[in-house]
């Protein structure tokens, strides 16, 4: 049976020549012998740690900010799963890695099996433009990275941040889920669609 997975991994966030300390989370959704990855933020070892021994199926990235996809190639080096990110955050994504590539374009609609569940790729540009959320029907949950947090949308005060975007992507492609939807988060805890729509109304 699929599941998810959590843990919490320290580190920094830097963009516009600021640095921060964050804690962001770690999802990984499987069962006892297959996963994949959503995030890649500061430490191989804090992934592995909730991988246990299983095969990582892929690296899916919410977006490409360095405190997401700092150690995506060398978790990638480690468990010879393909990283998978949306093609618009390459410029974001080229502001950390400068030798290495993802090796798949996510697209809208995109799905990746897991176990017995599938997670289906939401474009949700605003808060970086190669967001992507990850609606998993079968757990009742989503991922949303920085789209999303409890109390309302993700920051878009950054670089290649859109405020009237995030908005948009979010009434149009997440307040349209059953209101009982899980929201995992990138950082801090989780919410549902239902709690957040009433913060943004
Ligand atoms: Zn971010």
């Amino acid at each position: 049976m699929v599941r998810v997975d959590h843990a919490v991994s320290s580190g920094t966030f830097s963009l516009d020549g600021e640095t921060f300390d964050v804690d962001n989370n770690i999802w990984v959704v499987g069962d006892d012998t297959e996963c994949v990855v959503i995030d890649a933020p500061h430490s191989v070892g804090d992934i592995m740690a909730v991988v246990g021994g299983r095969t990582v199926k892929a690296i899916l990235l919410t977006h490409a900010h360095d405190d997401h996809c700092r150690v995506a190639p060398a978790l990638r080096e480690r468990v010879g799963a393909p990283i998978m990110l949306h093609p618009d955050d390459r410029p974001l994504w080229e502001l950390t890695h400068t030798d290495h590539l993802w090796d798949v374009d996510l697209a809208d609609g995109f799905e990746v099996a897991v176990a017995d569940g599938t997670l289906r790729a939401v474009h949700t540009p605003g808060h970086a433009p190669g967001a992507v959320c990850f609606h998993a029907p079968d757990l009742g949950c989503v991922f949303t990275g920085d789209t999303l947090f409890q109390g309302g949308p993700g920051a878009t005060g950054r670089s290649f941040s859109d405020e009237d975007q995030i908005k948009k992507s979010i009434r149009a492609r997440l307040l349209s889920l059953p209101g009982d939807t899980v929201v995992h988060t990138g950082h801090g805890d989780d919410t549902t669609i239902g709690a957040e729509q009433a913060n943004l109304d």
